[in-house]
């Protein structure tokens, strides 16, 4: 093996990424090093591109990016069991203590000392990736590669859609962004009956029509909400609300039309000055749930276990390009009128 690889790199405190040669991670007798085949832009990975100020507060350069991929397991450290050279892997981005109450009590994902891959340590936009044992996740059979590379946020999609009962439920969704899509496709799997997703970008409204049998996509720049409530014949509201926008329109539209004792699952990032009000929650007995990250590992479980008993969320893909295109891929993603945008790294090793 050679010892450097191609690597997609923020080497300076400024705007824009480089792909140049780095070395091969080494890896010590607990880990595992994972030659990636496929990856994914995530909104995360815009952010640091664009060097904004979330990017300068928690980014330091120089640092491969990246956190969703696809790949196939290189070597493995002497420690490690359970995982095989050669077989298809992805894996957990969120790195955690195991010795913090919420770790030993097995919700990892509640970590208090997280750190994340291709945030706070070298990532996966590279031809290799070293990751400890503990986050590889191993690919159930019959799974598409492309899919597998956006794990991460279905990740997010499923552990937000299945936090409260689905089964007959009338559900809102706001935000039709991939996670958005993704999450009524699983609201839709998980037995809801209505399932409303809302945006005011009609591209990404359209593309979720096309993934979701039955969603109702609703341009709230055009419509109004409780008109489609009333089109619906739903007479109390919403009975779980999916939070995917950040927008706080958004939010306080999901209040208003939710039925009292409905419960709110919020994973999009509001701004610090959004409101909400307190009464209504209060009057209402409404339940509002944050939702980070993905169950280690029982999202992971249950995301390909319905993937493979029939879920669909393969549209939500729409660009597949070479590495080498990745300046291609982020303008993709910057238009916002994309779904996932995928990497293809298989091509560096015919490079040399
Ligand atoms: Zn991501
Ligand atoms: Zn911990």
């Amino acid at each position: 093996m050679q010892n450097t690889m191609f690597a997609l790199v923020k080497a300076e405190s400024a705007p824009g990424l480089t792909l140049k040669r780095v070395p091969i991670p080494s890896i010590g007798p607990t880990d595992v090093l994972i030659r990636i085949k496929k990856t994914s832009i995530c909104g995360t990975d815009v952010h640091i591109y664009r060097w904004d100020e979330w990017a300068e507060a928690n980014i330091k350069p120089p640092l491969t990016i990246g956190h969703e991929y696809v790949g196939i397991v290189e070597a493995v450290g002497e420690m490690v069991k359970g995982v095989r050279v050669g077989e298809r892997v992805s894996g957990e981005g969120h790195l955690v203590c195991g010795i913090c109450r919420n770790c030993r009590a097995g919700k990892r994902h509640l970590c208090k000392d997280t750190h994340g891959v291709g945030v706070n340590r070298s990532g996966a936009f590279a031809e290799y990736l070293a990751l400890p044992r503990e986050n590889v996740v191993p690919i159930m059979d019959g799974i598409d590669d492309d899919l597998v590379a956006i794990f991460d946020p279905l990740g997010n999609a499923v552990h937000t859609a299945l936090k409260f009962d689905m089964l007959a439920e009338d559900v809102l969704i706001t935000g039709a962004g991939p996670i958005g899509i993704m999450a009524a496709a699983v609201a839709r799997f998980a037995g809801a009956r209505h399932v409303v997703l809302t945006d005011i970008n009609e591209t990404r409204l359209k593309l979720a029509e096309k993934i979701v049998p039955g969603l109702v996509a609703v341009n709230v720049a055009k419509k109004e909400l409780t008109d489609v409530v009333r089109d619906l014949k739903m007479t109390e509201g919403f009975d779980v609300g999916l939070e995917m926008s950040g927008a706080a329109d958004a939010l306080h539209s999901m209040m208003s039309t939710m039925r009292s004792g409905g419960k709110l699952a919020l994973l999009g990032f509001q701004k610090a000055e959004t409101t909400i009000d307190f009464n209504a929650l209060i009057l209402r007995s409404l339940t509002i749930q944050g939702i980070y990250g993905r169950e280690m590992f029982e999202t992971w479980y249950k995301m390909m276990s319905m993937i493979q008993s029939g879920l669909d969320v393969s549209g939500v893909i729409t660009h597949r390009l070479d590495f080498r295109d990745y300046e291609k891929g982020f303008a993709a993603m910057m238009s916002n009128e994309s779904g996932k945008v995928i990497l293809d790294w298989t091509s560096a090793r015919e490079a040399l």
